[in-house]
């Protein structure tokens, strides 16, 4: 064991952590890609794949499990017991919003070629118009064979031209089934767009020509690379920021705290799938994929029961998902006394009604991770008047029991087919969750 290296910067090093954060995101275009890109920089690191029909191996080192598109990594340091250890959990997501495409029945008018699409989660429907998307997820084949693909800039919602409505810009009203079906082609490759992705996934992967995709989960993504902005390059826009920001600098944790391991408590990152409708799904937060992991582990290390129950209550989440940073054209939208900022540090996220799971001693704990780590932190609340959204953090307290806090990167275009967020608030949440795996 403890061979592990780390494949990150230090919690210094913004530039080139931002550098790989970027190419994460590039290789992350679907929850499928991601828990896939995930698990390729565990192996590098020195983490095994675990399989879950198979024995589960409980030995210090660090192992990792991939369920569809989610994925959760474990570290057991040596002296890991069931009679002193807990469970340290950053839980997150990776799933965003986009387009889902629907099973068949290709649209058409005159010589467009349309895909059909369905809403997945609550995308701001107008920022997906008028750029260049592509189709990633995975495609199982007639032969039973499942491939990871990805399409490339092949698609396009393109919006009316204002002379073909004036009044667009003070009312602009979207249909979500007439108005977002993007166009593909002109039928100058004529074809349904399953015919053609297999024709092409085929001939890269050397399977028969003409064997058909039976089924898929595909979605929609901005095909355009993450880039720095801003006078001092301190902003960065992509797509997925939300939650590709908590599972980068989750794992960008895990992995520091793997390669010097700081006590006995087991370390676990769980970045789950199908947050964004709801998580109610096998690889979801409201399934047993953690519960599973965490009773597996801890079973492997000779607890029973009543001993993992222990083992729960020694134990904490930082559930980390991205957070709203304070609007400068709409300051209405916030809470008076609450103005999270881009660059500021995390933000610490509370709602009485209780859809982030954060409490007094959570909180506390995760301010004096901060402040181990040497961080700024900011708190987040809703105006009255305004009902937040929510993350998986209740879901997994409420599951587990285990007591949880609610942070995130500060974002301004949440749910926008391009996000932004401070190049700053990167390193700054990666510190702080590594001063929480580390805290005594
Ligand atoms: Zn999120």
């Amino acid at each position: 064991m403890s061979t592990l290296t780390s494949a990150f910067p230090g919690s210094s090093g913004a530039d080139s952590r931002a550098a790989d954060f970027i190419d994460f995101v590039a290789a992350s275009p679907s929850s499928f890609h991601t828990a896939t890109e995930v698990g390729r920089r565990l192996l590098a690191a020195g983490f095994t794949e675990q399989d879950e029909a198979e024995d589960w191996d409980s030995e210090p080192g660090g192992h990792f499990v991939i369920r569809g598109g989610a994925i959760v990594a474990w570290f057991v340091p040596e002296g890991a017991s069931p009679s002193s250890s807990g469970f340290r959990i950053v839980g997150a997501h990776t799933d965003s919003p986009g387009f889902s495409l629907k099973p068949r029945g290709d649209l058409a008018f005159k010589r467009w070629q349309q895909a059909p699409v369905e809403v997945y989660g609550g995308p701001l429907l107008h920022t997906w118009f008028d750029r260049e998307l592509e189709l990633a997820g995975r495609v199982v084949f007639a032969d039973g064979s499942t491939h990871l693909v990805r399409t490339g800039p092949w698609l396009r919602i393109p919006s009316l031209a204002i002379h073909l409505d004036r009044g667009v810009n003070s009312k602009l009203e979207l249909d979500p089934e007439r108005h977002v079906q993007p166009i593909f082609g002109n039928s100058v490759r004529p074809g349904g767009l399953l015919q053609i992705l297999a024709e092409d996934v085929a001939a890269e992967n050397g399977l028969a020509p003409g064997t058909a995709i039976v089924s898929h989960d595909l979605i929609t993504v901005d095909a355009q690379r993450g880039e720095r902005f801003g006078v001092a390059r301190e902003f960065l826009a992509a797509g997925r920021l939300d939650n590709l920001t908590s599972v980068h600098t989750g794992l960008e944790a895990l992995l520091a705290a793997a390669s010097d391991p700081p006590g006995d408590d087991i370390l676990v990152l769980a970045a789950f799938d199908h947050e964004e409708v709801g998580s109610g799904t096998t690889s979801g937060a409201s399934g047993p994929l953690l519960e599973d992991v965490l009773l597996r582990t801890a079973a492997g290390l000779g607890a029973d029961l009543e001993r993992s129950r222990q083992m729960f209550a020694r134990s904490m989440c930082v559930s980390a998902d991205a957070a709203h940073a304070v609007h400068p054209n709409y300051p209405e939208a916030h809470d008076r006394g609450h103005h999270p900022f881009v660059g500021g540090g995390p933000v610490i996220k509370i709602n009485a009604k209780a859809r982030y799971a954060s409490d007094a001693g959570t909180v506390a704990l995760f301010i004096a991770a901060c402040a181990e780590a040497q961080v700024p932190y900011q708190h987040f609340v809703s105006d009255n008047r305004v009902p937040c959204g929510s993350t998986i953090g209740p879901l997994t307290a409420t599951r587990l029991g285990i007591d949880t806090v609610d942070v995130g990167v500060p974002l301004l275009s949440m749910h926008s087919a391009r996000e932004m967020c401070g190049v700053a608030d990167l390193g700054s949440l990666a510190a702080s969750l590594d001063a929480f795996f580390r805290m005594a």
